[in-house]
């Protein structure tokens, strides 16, 4: 028979070496959250395609979006580690199109304003961001370059006290709602490659930054992800942010706390797989016994649950050393590689422990496997952190 000791929390509720006081309340409040504001409501936007503003607002005003910027625009000054614990709850929700149009917003795109911007910058945005009044973007990639960020091609020309920028962006999340996007483009084409980038700030009713589609995709259904034209966009010269050929070290910079937070949100997924197939194959019976019961299955869930438990300690690893401000490169690849390999193995086995309920539209494991898929693309393709990591290798 099956042992109800099995369902008592599971690692990440346990109190950890790495997380304080704050970082466990905010642990708690996120999950409280998750659970009366998101997972009823998350079917609904799967279908609409996007989060609804105001749920991003809600999540402004408990703080969730500023836990890592300046109390002066009304963050709360948390570290790498507050980072982890959203992403990871996040992850928990079920809904990794939730999950994603957050991270992006807090974690990925806010961040080159908060860290490149100017003063001005930041007293015009920051305070709207950490409040969710502004919903930000950011745009690197594009139709001929993805992993290979130095491989543009948008280009933005200095004209008089202006830079216009021609060029197209693929696969932008938020793209199609956010109000402020931060946007790579070429300003010295006959630089070396990882000098000719910068970035800049775009607001939403910038002349000639189109929409151009709304993408349909396979996973993060409820995130909405845009083409975006830009056609003799122009933007004032202060936009830049930062100083002009410094973009790509800027996005290489951004990339770890970003890898960090994906391998957090995969974890947090893969420990809601996990616990969903326990209670699935505690209950589902097959030849007189629940699936549990078998040896295979729950040798195979035992297995599954250690190689969380590794993945889990590595992000929180590499976390807390980029937290301290340590060079933590290879933790950070080895994390992302791991962990996005790793939710999708989980994926895979919890849909077959559902058996033919694990491929219906109707069950949570479905999506939760079409979500895990690009968890081993974006952000740092497995194959590129395998790279990162071999290069540090060889001494
Ligand atoms: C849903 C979604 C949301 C996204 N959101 C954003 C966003 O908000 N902003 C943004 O700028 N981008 C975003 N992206 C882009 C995402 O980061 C890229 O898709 C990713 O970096 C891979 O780039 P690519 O798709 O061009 O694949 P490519 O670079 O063409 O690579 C294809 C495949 O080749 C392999 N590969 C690549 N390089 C190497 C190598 N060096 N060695 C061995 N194998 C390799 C990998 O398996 C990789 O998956 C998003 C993508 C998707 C699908």
């Amino acid at each position: 028979m099956i042992d109800a000791t099995l369902h008592a929390p599971l690692a990440s509720t346990q109190p950890s070496a790495y997380f304080r006081e704050e970082h466990e309340l905010l642990r708690r409040q996120v999950r409280r959250f998750v659970d009366a504001e998101i997972k009823p409501f998350a079917g609904a936007w799967e279908l609409q395609g996007f989060v609804p503003r105001e749920t991003l607002r809600a999540m402004g005003r408990l703080g969730f979006l500023g836990i890592r910027y300046p109390s002066a625009y009304g963050g709360s000054e948390l570290d790498t580690l507050g980072s982890v614990v959203l992403a990871e709850e996040l992850g928990r929700s079920t809904f990794s199109g939730v999950a994603i149009t957050v991270l992006v917003h807090t974690d990925m795109a806010s961040v080159h304003i908060a860290k490149a911007g100017s003063i001005a910058h930041k007293e015009r945005h920051l305070a709207d961001i950490v409040a969710g009044r502004a919903i930000t973007a950011l745009a690197v990639t594009e139709p001929d370059a993805g992993s290979d960020v130095k491989g543009i091609r948008t280009v933005a020309r200095r004209e008089g006290d202006a830079f216009v920028l021609n060029g197209a962006k693929l696969f932008i999340t938020n793209g199609v709602h956010a109000d402020l996007y931060c946007v790579a483009a070429k300003t010295a084409l006959q630089a070396r490659r990882s000098q000719s980038i910068s970035m800049f700030l775009l607001e939403r009713s910038t002349p000639g930054l189109k929409v151009s589609r709304q993408l349909d995709k396979h996973g993060w259904r409820s995130s909405d992800t845009a083409e975006l034209l830009l056609e003799d966009c122009r933007v004032p010269a202060e936009n830049l942010l930062g100083r002009e050929g410094e973009g790509f070290y800027a996005i290489m910079r951004n990339f770890q706390n970003e890898r960090i937070v994906l391998a957090a949100m995969a974890m947090g997924e893969a420990q809601a797989a996990l616990e969903l197939t326990l209670d699935y194959v505690a209950t589902r019976k097959a030849f007189a016994a629940p699936l549990y019961d078998r040896e295979a299955i729950r040798q195979r869930l035992a297995m599954l649950a250690a190689k969380i438990e590794a993945g889990r300690q590595l992000v929180y690893h590499a976390a807390f050393l980029d937290a301290q401000g340590i060079d933590c490169t290879c933790q950070v690849s080895m994390a992302k590689a791991y962990c996005g390999e790793l939710v999708n193995e989980v994926m895979y086995d919890c849909v077959q422990f559902h058996g033919g309920m694990g491929l219906m539209s109707e069950s949570a494991i479905e999506r939760m496997a079409r979500d895990a898929r690009m968890q081993s693309i974006g952000g740092g393709a497995t194959e590129v952190m395998l790279e990162e990591i071999a290069k540090r290798l060889r001494r």
